[in-house]
């Protein structure tokens, strides 16, 4: 079996590595990464600059989500995992110019502790007593899909869109509560409004249910032969790797076949032909190639794959260029500490929509991870973009650099950073939509997609327009599209012998 993997993000190099595999194991397997760009790893970028690991792209990756961790550790990195340094985890949203704390109790944007709740600053009182009266919601069958935004402004007010749901989302989606589906994003509390009405009492009931589970977890393990259960490693809430999620590329790329690597060849044309499919590569710098393959995973974003599969199956190419994509931009601003007055405790902040300002989320990274930032130094790195901000994308670097400054000095205060504080290295990664977003009704489109592709034999789809945003669930698709086609191919050998 002959497949083409378009498109060389962390979706494409792990279907790549699982196709590595399987021909590792016997099977009849030849693949052909073809990848755009110079370089391999999309939107997974870093540099190692003055001994600091800065990110251009993801930082880390959601711990919880096995898929990451699991590839590193079967790439030889699992000594290189290093978990977020969640003892000093501490995240504020600024209010008015001023950083105010996310109250202790946060569980997924549901408020779960009542003292906390009452005391921050947070959020004005009329939204307390609105979180309060929360607690009496009744039920609500789950019927049509709906935004973030009108989900949590029925349960707590268009405060909390503002101040926690908006900001909270911009933060991982660069995407805008009013238009993302509460189904896709947050489906446990669409389950929960169903059940109990109240989100609160809906997670304080999960929260109980999952501590009974974790106690008779225990109480098994300390039965079963009397010894102590071994402790788990530390984890922490986010995962990264400790030179840099490049690691988790190059250690990807070090595994496939270099010959079948091909960087710097954009897909340009797909046809169906004779139950197979013909691919049309190159550029003019590497020439025009059209080959015959028996299937093909797209790993490319959504737009590009709508648009490749054009002439193929319209139904399906118009649901696929019709997921919104969303363009960022990080800065990662390095300085001496001594430049720098003190900074506030904490990961860092993030910036709703209603303060008018051109960063979304700025976090302090040598406080988020240990052992990546030298010591003396202190790195920001600022994320811009977003849904309502896209033509920042247009302004050169210079501009983009003083606004972040500018902004810093009077969110964090002139005693904190001055205007003068200037900054040893200051890099600017520009990320063109290049996120997924899913919007209202995506469940829905993705049926129609699943459907339109089932009908396509040798055609998979991997990356993150699908089934999550984030670099697990990109690395889980891109590996499950590539088992398939293998386990496919396995079974029509053996019929064939
Ligand atoms: C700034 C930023 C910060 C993020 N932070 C986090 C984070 O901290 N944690 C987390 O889990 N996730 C994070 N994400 C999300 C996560 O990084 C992405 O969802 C994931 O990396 C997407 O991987 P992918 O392989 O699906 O797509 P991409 O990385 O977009 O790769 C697609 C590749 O396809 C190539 N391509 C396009 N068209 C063609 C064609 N015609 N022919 C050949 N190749 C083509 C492109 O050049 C690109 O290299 C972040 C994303 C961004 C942009």
């Amino acid at each position: 079996m002959r497949t083409a993997i378009i498109g060389g993000g962390i979706a494409g190099l792990a279907a790549a590595y699982e196709l590595e595999k399987a021909r590792a194991g016997g099977a009849a397997v030849e693949y052909t990464l073809f990848e755009a760009r110079e370089r391999l790893g999309g939107s997974l970028a870093s540099e190692i600059v003055n001994g600091a690991v800065l990110e251009r792209g993801p930082d880390s990756f959601i711990t919880e989500k096995p898929a990451a961790a699991e590839l590193c550790r079967e790439l030889g990195l699992g000594a290189e995992l290093t978990p977020s340094n969640d003892a000093d985890r501490k995240t504020y949203v600024v209010v008015k110019n001023r950083l105010v704390p996310l109250p202790d109790g946060l569980m997924f944007l549901v408020p779960t502790k009542l003292i906390p709740t009452a005391l921050t600053r947070l959020f004005s009182t009329k939204t307390k007593i609105r979180m309060a009266l929360e607690l009496l919601h009744p039920p609500r069958p789950s019927g049509q899909d709906e935004s973030v935004a009108a989900l949590v402004e029925r349960h707590f007010g268009a405060e909390a869109v503002d101040r926690l749901a908006d900001p909270l989302l911009s933060g991982i989606y660069g995407g805008d509560a009013t238009q993302l589906s509460a189904r896709t994003v947050l489906p446990r509390l669409v389950e929960m409004e169903a059940k109990y009405g109240s989100l609160t009492r809906g997670m304080l009931a999960a929260h109980r249910e999952m501590r009974a589970k974790m106690a008779a977890r225990k109480q098994g393990s300390a039965g079963g032969g009397g010894q102590a259960a071994a402790r788990p490693a530390a984890r922490g809430i986010f995962t990264t790797l400790r030179g840099g999620m490049q690691q988790l590329v190059d250690a990807l790329e070090a595994r496939l076949e270099p010959a079948w690597v091909r960087r710097s060849t954009p897909v340009n044309r797909l046809e169906r032909v004779d139950g197979g499919w013909q691919v049309t590569s190159g550029s003019s710098d590497t020439g025009s190639r059209v080959e015959h393959y028996d299937s093909i995973i797209m790993a490319s974003p959504a737009w590009a794959v709508g648009a490749l599969l054009s002439g193929v199956d319209t139904v399906l190419s118009e649901a696929l260029t019709g997921i919104p994509y969303s363009s960022s931009i990080t800065i990662n601003l390095m300085y001496d500490e001594m430049q720098l007055g003190s900074l506030p405790d904490g990961f860092g902040f993030l910036v709703p929509a209603s303060e008018q300002r051109s960063m979304l989320a700025c976090t302090f990274v040598h406080r988020k991870f240990l052992g990546r930032t030298p010591q003396g130094k202190a790195v920001l790195r600022a994320f811009l973009g977003g849904m309502n901000n896209e033509s920042l994308l247009t302004e050169p670097d210079e501009v983009l650099v003083q606004t972040v400054r500018r902004e810093l000095t009077e969110i964090l205060g002139a005693g904190t950073i001055g205007r003068d504080a200037q900054p040893e290295h200051a890099q600017v990664s520009r990320w063109r939509r290049a996120m997924a977003q899913y919007a209202v009704g995506h469940q829905d489109r993705m049926k129609l997609i699943h459907a339109r592709v089932a009908a396509l034999p040798g055609l998979r789809l991997a990356g993150n327009a699908y089934d999550g945003i984030g670099i697990p669930d990109c690395i889980r698709l891109g590996r499950q599209a590539a088992r398939e086609l293998a386990q496919s191919s396995r079974t029509a050998s053996q019929q064939v012998s």
